[in-house]
């Protein structure tokens, strides 16, 4: 029996317009495919009633469950319920849900706020059509049948829809012994997708069960396990698990992992503190770590010491090694990494010294040259490596961040290998 055939049309101006991503489309099919549907379509069209009902009409037709969002709202632009009614009702006078109104009261009445007349709208249903609660926001999803078709309308935004999704339409559209799908990701970072794939070898291969493919964003590349049917989520742990071991130390993570939570991790795990000390990324290692929640208890913070000034009185590097080895320099970064520890009292740091482009090249030093020091506290000792990173200036500092994250994560683990930029 073949899946049943799903679609997702996504309702709004400001998404035709290109003023806001459509993050919905992609939230919806992902989860609909690993609930065992086959997504066939997504369409997108404009705050126009007649759009959204041509749309609608011609999805239900072709479709067997069709999930709208956006166009709740309680304004005259917001017409996805409009657009139902004609559907269902021959657009019949609407109405009012107790639920429904029940919740809009319960919702102004808790944030201390009159609701605006306009707002009862939110609160109005088609006859044939159900509410789906959302107690997110002040717009409820609806639910019908059009034709054969079920029909799912979600408000917008993204932090309202996901729970209607997840909480009433997965469970009701999920096929009855459909096979499991169970996806597992592995983030890896300094190393060439080709390399890894030589590196994971056989399990790359066509037709495997599980499945193992490669992507590759911002420099990570991640490997995709994807398991089907019985025990699905066991053999995707395993599998995911063989995979990490096989690129080594090249993987940094499970799931929604980053380099930047796994340093952090690994640090509470070795009871170390982290500070940074970073010239040409001007503070982006401290921006990822800091991006993770919870990251105080690990990091303790750092300079961007950008002039050679302030290398000096911040960090306390010698100026005479500056005079002699130049900013960019194994010396000066290891000068760097270890005033951090000094100054700060963490104990592992890294450091980033380098010319990010476009300008700024010198004879041996062209742009994109970077050294990177990790200092070692505990062991009292550091050591400096040095990478030509390719690419513009955003993509070499990115580059460069993620660089030195891997490497303090490898000084913790006692792990080391060669990566991808490295120019000694
Ligand atoms: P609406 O339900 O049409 O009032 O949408 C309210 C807000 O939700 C919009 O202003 C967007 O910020 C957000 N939103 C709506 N549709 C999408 C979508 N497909 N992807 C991401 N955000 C969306
Ligand atoms: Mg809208």
């Amino acid at each position: 029996m073949s899946a049943p055939r799903a679609a997702v049309l996504s309702v709004g101006d400001e998404l035709v317009l290109g003023a806001t991503l459509d993050t919905n489309s992609r939230t919806v099919s992902g989860a609909l495919r690993d609930a065992g549907l086959d997504v066939t379509e997504h369409r997108t069209v404009a705050d126009d009633r007649a759009a959204i009902e041509e749309a609608l009409a011609a999805l239900a037709a072709r479709n067997s469950v069709v999930v709208v969002t956006g166009g709740l709202g309680p304004t005259d632009d917001d017409l996805t319920r409009d657009a139902l009614n004609a559907e269902l009702d021959g657009g019949a006078a609407q109405v009012e849900d107790p639920q429904a109104r029940a919740d809009l009261e319960a919702w102004f009445a808790g944030r201390g706020r009159p609701m605006a007349s306009i707002n009862l709208r939110q609160a109005l249903r088609p006859r044939s059509a159900r509410i789906l609660r959302n107690l997110e926001g002040t717009a409820p999803g609806l639910a019908a049948r059009v034709g054969g078709a079920r029909v799912y309308c979600l408000p917008g935004p993204p932090r309202e829809m996901v729970p209607l999704l997840e909480r009433d339409v997965l469970p009701e559209v999920r096929p009855e012994g459909a096979p499991q799908v169970v996806a597992r990701v592995v983030g890896s970072f300094g190393i060439g997708e080709s390399a890894l794939a030589e590196m994971l070898g056989d399990r790359m291969a066509r037709g495997r069960e599980p499945a193992v493919g490669t992507t590759a964003s911002g420099s990570v590349v991640s490997v995709r396990v994807v398991a089907r049917g019985a025990d699905a989520a066991r053999r995707a742990d395993a599998e995911a698990g063989e995979c990490a071991r096989a690129i080594a130390p090249y993987a940094f993570g499970r799931g929604d992992a980053t380099l930047a939570s796994s340093l952090l991790d690994a640090c509470r795990a070795a009871r170390r503190t982290l500070a940074v000390a970073e010239s040409c990324t001007g503070g982006l290692v401290g921006g990822m770590l800091t991006a993770v929640p919870g990251s105080s208890d690990a990091f303790a913070g750092g300079w961007i010491t950008y002039t050679n000034e302030l290398k000096s009185s911040a960090l306390g590097v010698d100026r005479g090694l500056i005079e002699r080895h130049g900013a960019v320099s194994a010396e000066v970064a290891l000068a760097m990494a270890e005033g951090a520890c000094r100054a700060s009292g963490a104990s592992l740091s890294v450091a980033i010294t380098g010319i990010a482009g476009p300008g700024g090249a010198v004879p041996g030093k062209p742009v994109g040259t970077v050294w990177i020091a990790v200092h070692d506290a505990v062991r009292g000792s550091g050591r400096a490596r040095r990478f030509e990173f390719p690419g513009a200036r955003d993509i070499v500092r990115d580059r460069a961040a993620k660089t030195a994250l891997q490497l303090a994560r490898w000084q913790l683990a006692g792990e080391d290998a060669p990566i991808i930029w490295e120019r000694p």
